[in-house]
C-alpha cells in the first residue's frame, strides 16, 4: 500500500515556547519506523526553529506559502531558495485562506507551484470549492479549473506535486466532508492527473477540512485519499498523533 502523508498546517499559530513543546511531543510520540510520512507547516519565522528541533527526525518541514518570484523587490515575500536553506521540504500553495484573503488567483498559485518545484521544494497545491459553489453544483468544475492551471504550468513535473482537496466550507468549521463526498472529488482529481501523467497514482492526494482524531480513519480508508492536511487538530500533539496513527 502507498505510504500516507499527514501534514499539519499550523496557520498563524504558535510561539517559540509552544512550538518547542509541540515538536517535542510529536518527536516522542511518533513510532520509530512509523508507516506514514509526517510534516508540519509553520509560519515562516519559525522555520529556523523547526530546522534545529527536527534535525535527525523523520518529520518534514513545511512552509505555508512561497513567493512566485525568485528574488528582488518583493517586500514581505519569501523565496523557494530561502525555504530550501532552512530544510523545507514542502510548501503549501493556494490555500483557500491565501486565495480568499490575499487575492491569489489560479495563475499566481500555478506560478508559486512552479517556483517551488524549481528549487526542489514540493508544492502542496490546495484546491476546493466554497459552500455556494457546492450548492450550485460547481464543485467538480471549480477544483478541475484550479488544478488545471497548475498542471498546465508545471508540465512534466506534475508527478512531483502533492494535491490537497480542501472544501472551503469544511475548513475550521467542524463540518467535515463525508468520506464519500471527499472520495468522489479525489477520484475526479486523480482522473485529471492521469490525463496529464502516467504517474498519477503516485501523486499524494490529501484531504483537508476539519479532519480530526475521530474522523481521520474513515477518511483515510478511502481509495483515493492518500493523507491529510490538518489545521486545528495539528496544534494538539495527542490529536495529531492519533491522526498519524490512523494513516
Ligand atoms: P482545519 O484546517 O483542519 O482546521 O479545518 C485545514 C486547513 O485549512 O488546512
Amino acid at each position: 500500500m502507498k505510504q500516507k502523508l499527514i501534514v499539519g498546517n499550523w496557520k498563524m499559530n504558535g510561539s517559540l515556547a509552544a512550538n518547542a513543546a509541540l515538536l517535542q511531543a510529536l518527536k516522542q510520540g511518533l513510532p520509530a519506523g512509523g508507516k506514514a510520512g509526517v510534516a508540519v507547516a509553520a509560519p515562516a519565522v519559525y522555520l529556523a526553529q523547526l530546522q534545529v528541533e527536527l534535525s535527525g527526525s523523520s518529520i518534514g518541514i513545511g512552509a505555508q506559502d512561497v513567493s512566485q518570484h525568485e528574488q528582488g523587490a518583493f517586500t514581505g515575500e519569501v523565496s523557494a531558495a530561502m525555504l530550501k536553506e532552512f530544510g523545507v521540504r514542502y510548501a503549501l500553495v493556494g490555500h483557500s485562506e491565501r486565495r480568499q484573503y490575499h487575492g491569489e488567483t489560479d495563475a499566481v498559485v500555478a506560478a508559486k507551484a512552479q517556483a517551488a518545484l524549481a528549487k526542489g521544494v514540493t508544492p502542496i497545491v490546495c484546491v476546493g470549492e466554497t459552500l455556494q459553489e457546492r450548492e450550485a453544483g460547481q464543485t467538480e468544475a471549480v477544483v478541475k479549473r484550479q488544478l488545471a492551471a497548475v498542471i498546465h504550468q508545471v508540465g512534466p513535473c506534475v508527478s512531483e506535486l502533492v494535491v490537497a482537496y480542501e472544501p472551503v466550507w469544511a475548513i475550521g468549521t467542524g463540518k467535515t466532508a463525508t468520506p464519500e463526498q471527499a472520495q468522489a472529488v479525489h477520484a475526479v482529481l486523480r482522473a485529471q492527473l492521469a490525463a496529464a501523467t502516467e504517474h498519477a497514482g503516485r501523486v499524494p492526494l490529501l484531504y483537508g477540512g476539519s479532519m480530526n482524531a475521530a474522523n481521520a480513519a474513515q477518511l483515510l480508508a478511502q481509495n483515493d485519499i492518500d493523507g491529510g492536511l490538518v489545521g486545528g487538530a495539528s496544534l494538539k500533539a495527542a490529536d495529531f498523533l492519533t491522526i498519524v496513527a490512523a494513516a
